[in-house]
């Protein structure tokens, strides 16, 4: 069985996709890690790693995080992350991407690994 790691629909054909919403779909073991990193995330102090600078920024770096293992939040974006339902307000793109402290390097190492590779030769 595969587990969507964003929108958490299951299947039992083994998809590498999820079919509703396009994210990296996980084994039931690494979907519970996943929740556990949410639940985290309800009571443990997050951390911002950058500010988002728009929608397109948002949805890439978002997918990126997800396949890095990184669970996130997005303070103030056109959406909210993992957390279905959270009003983010309605605001489009730069949104506050917030992260576990423990996962502020991975965090950070893809959003410098995406700036990098759409503005070749321009510093982090
Ligand atoms: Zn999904």
């Amino acid at each position: 069985m595969r587990i969507c790691l964003e929108c958490e629909s299951e299947y039992m054909d083994d998809p590498a996709e999820c079919r509703s919403c396009g994210a990296r779909t996980s084994s039931p073991e690494e979907a519970a890690v996943w929740q556990s990193l949410r639940d985290r995330m309800a009571t443990e102090d997050l951390v911002a790693v950058a500010t988002l600078e728009g929608p397109v920024e948002e949805a890439i770096i978002g997918r990126m995080l997800v396949e890095a293992g990184v669970v996130y939040a997005i303070h103030g974006g056109s959406r909210s992350g993992p957390f279905p339902g959270v009003d983010s307000g309605g605001a489009l793109g730069f949104g506050k991407l917030l992260v576990l402290e423990d996962q502020v390097e991975l965090a950070a190492e893809v959003v410098r690994h995406y700036r990098r590779a759409v503005v070749p030769g321009e510093e982090a």
